[in-house]
């Protein structure tokens, strides 16, 4: 086994150790500043001690092996055992520089110049940022050191007091984890995001390690045999592969069931399976036998190998049905992709003695270009707009009117933004204004917008929404908002189609006992339902009939024949009380049948639609048939702003003007043309228009004025 992947501790580590480690990967090192920078930082730390009541010296280690795993070079592996002696000793940098010389002491000093203030409010934490960035632009393994630095004490951060617990672990999630994911170091990312999560969400955390662990228990055969399947699939074809099944971190999953609102039983991919193969070849030659042997799920390949992600990660990924036809992730990457997808730049850098990773490096464009705007930028949020959008590109990056920053995705509007602040203020947006400038609710953010949002209390979401929401924190919540409403009117529906049922039956039950009647419970299971509510919202999708439903709960009525729907209307009228009132509140839930367009004062009945709540008809559309349970009586509520389109066609005779009249008249009314269509032949002209009308009356009114113009023969409305 590879000596530093020993699973030696801390204080089991010496000097010894740490040369076998280099020697392994480094072989022609020049070690004698790992010799001296051990015991000079050993020496001056003496008599010094963490709150774990480890000597200090310890805490250097652990630093310095951290960059050891990360294979780096001899210089950064000595600034890591120095890292904290000018700051927490009586050492000058110019005993250092004698010492060491002038690249080490240079490594030292920028790391003791990002000791980051307090991450409280904008100023400060582009104070931050500035530092980190100058630092590392001068040399990126500054930046190294202190992630090396941060992930040893993240790793010991239960000794400390609980404050200071969580503000560190804000302070990773917020700077240090989204640095290291920039720089592609994902391992190091993913433990500190974990770590942090740990702290900030303890009983969530835990709660998540239990069902995950559980899960490995559970499943762990399958895995194994699983990863086995994978690799004999590919070796039979003559492919060399290592092939492993890992989870995936717990803090990607809590973020998943975050931003897609769903429960940890609703995650199908807490494992994903990587496979390792030796050549770029070989990455596309192995998806292909895996998509022979199983069937891709569209939509889920991607090819990050022709074109990487912005921090250099490479690889193929693809998603499959596999056995049991559960779906499986699958990534395939050779050797190198793996060490750069694991420790980003990091494996970039390594110990190619000599090389410098600055902002000269055409890898740190970006980082140059972050350095430049810092002389400019003077505007503490002009600037942090700047490095979150190099650090974070696939972002936009925007304000509150407090001057707080947002990080949304490209494409992101007021409604992500609105939803970022918090769920209700995302439910009850009725608007927003962007730079003080009211804009459409669908406005595409840019970077640097001071975004407002407009609420009104009782206000609802719309499923418009999800059409131009991008987040899938946004986008699940108004997912959430919509099925529970939907549940809520198809339960409402449930109970009104139980009561017709039950009056056209002529049965004696009381409404309101039976829906807290064991016997309805007990049909409920029947239908291998849990509830009530269950069974009166599965009748409202119409997944169930209300008859079907009587007939579990009175066997011994009779069901009668279905009456056709245009002459029930009345009936129907009668027999259920519960009315969906059509123009009121859930009117999301209430769609216009096109095939009729009904508009105010016309007969109209409701028509329930599988999961997707009514679609009102005209009383008499040809369209309704049979399957009457389905139909539901419906009003019209008093609601003069409304607009309705309807349809009117117009036959007159072809002569100059008439055109111009008939508009006339159409404006005189008020109405408003959505669009028209005329053909003329044998002096006969044929118009018809798509207007909008606020109801029968006005479309009467408007009709009429119409016929009294000079030449028209006929006047109707379509359907
Ligand atoms: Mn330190």
């Amino acid at each position: 086994m590879s000596i530093i992947h020993s699973p030696q501790s801390l204080e089991q580590t010496n000097i010894e150790w740490f040369i076998e480690a280099i020697k392994e990967y480094n072989p022609a090192a020049n070690l004698a500043p790992i010799y001296e920078s051990y015991s000079f930082s050993k020496m001056k730390h003496e008599g010094q001690f963490r709150k774990s009541g480890d000597p200090y010296f310890i805490h250097c280690m652990g630093t310095a092996r951290n960059l050891i795993e990360w294979r780096m070079d001899v210089d950064t592996i000595a600034a890591g055992f120095l890292h904290d002696v000018l700051e927490d000793t009586d050492t000058i940098p110019e005993e250092l520089r004698e010492k060491f010389g002038e690249e080490i002491t240079h490594i030292v000093e920028g790391v003791s110049k990002i000791s980051l203030l307090p991450f409280r409010g904008i100023e400060s934490q582009a104070e931050n940022f500035r530092k980190m960035i100058l630092a590392m632009s001068k040399d990126i393994r500054v930046t190294l050191i202190k992630l090396a630095d941060r992930l040893h004490n993240m790793r010991t951060l239960e000794y400390l007091p609980h404050r200071s617990q969580l503000r560190i672990a804000g302070e990773t999630l917020d700077i240090y984890g989204p640095l290291a994911q920039r720089l592609g170091m994902a391992e190091v990312s993913a433990e500190l995001q974990d770590i942090s999560f740990k702290y900030l969400n303890k009983e969530i955390h835990q709660e998540l390690e239990e069902r995950v662990e559980k899960e490995i228990k559970d499943r762990g055969k399958y895995i194994e045999n699983l990863s086995q399947v994978i690799a004999e699939t590919l070796k039979q074809s003559g492919l060399n592969c290592k092939v492993k099944g890992r989870r995936k971190s717990l803090y990607s999953i809590y973020q998943k069931m975050q931003s897609r609102d769903i429960p940890f039983e609703d995650i199908h991919d807490l494992f994903a399976f990587r496979v390792l193969v030796d050549t770029v070849g070989d990455c596309y030659a192995g998806l292909g036998m895996i998509h022979s042997r199983w069937k891709p799920v569209p939509g889920k390949i991607k090819d990050y190998i022709a074109t990487p992600k912005t921090n250099g990660y490479q690889s193929l990924h693809t998603t499959v049905i596999g056995p049991g036809g559960k779906p499986l992730e699958i990534q395939i990457r050779t050797q190198e992709m793996h060490e750069v997808a694991e420790h980003g730049i990091a494996a970039h850098w390594r110990y190619k003695e000599g090389s410098t990773a600055s902002a000269e490096d055409a890898r740190f464009l970006w980082l140059r270009r972050i350095v430049e705007d810092m002389q400019e930028l003077k505007n503490p949020r002009h600037f942090m707009e700047s490095v979150k959008l190099e650090l974070f590109p696939e972002e936009v990056y925007v304000f509150t009117p407090k001057g707080e920053v947002k990080g949304l995705p490209k494409g992101a509007t007021p409604i992500d933004f609105a939803y970022s602040i918090h769920t209700e203020v995302g439910h009850q947006c009725i608007g927003a204004k962007v730079n003080g400038a009211t804009v459409p609710l669908k406005e595409e953010l840019k970077s640097g917008d001071i975004v407002e949002i407009i609420t009104r209390s009782g206000s609802n979401p719309s499923r418009d929404w999800l059409r131009f929401a991008k987040s899938s924190r946004a986008r699940g919540k108004i997912r959430h908002w919509i099925r529970e409403a939907e549940r809520e009117e198809s339960i409402q529906l449930g109970q009104d189609l139980l009561e017709g049922e039950i009056q056209e039956r002529r049965l004696d039950i009381n409404m309101k006992k039976l829906l807290k009647s064991d016997e309805l419970l007990e049909a409920a299971n029947e239908l291998n339902l849990t509830s009530i509510d269950d069974l009166l919202a599965h009748l409202g999708y119409g997944k169930v009939s209300a008859p079907h439903v009587i007939n579990l709960i009175a066997p011994e009525s009779i069901e009668k024949p279905a009456a056709k729907p245009a002459q029930s209307d009345k009936t129907l009228r009668q027999k259920l009380k519960g009315s969906v009132k059509v123009g009121g509140l859930g009117q999301q839930f209430i769609r216009f049948a096109k095939c009729c367009n009904p508009i105010p004062g016309d007969e109209i009945v409701g028509y329930i639609t599988r999961g997707r709540g009514v679609t009102v008809h005209r009383a008499n559309c040809p369209e309704i048939s049979g399957d009457t349970e389905r139909i539901i009586q419906t009003q019209w509520e008093d609601e003069k702003e409304s607009v309705y389109t309807v349809e009117i066609s117009i036959e007159s005779d072809d002569r100059k003007g008439m055109l111009a009249e008939v508009t006339a008249a159409i404006a005189k009314e008020s109405v408003n043309i959505e669009s028209g269509n005329i053909s003329t032949a044998d002096a006969k002209a044929a118009t018809s228009f798509t207007v909008q009308v606020n109801d029968l009356d006005h479309l009467s009114r408007l009709m009429d004025s119409i016929s009294k113009i000079k030449g028209i023969k006929k006047v109707e409305r379509k359907n």
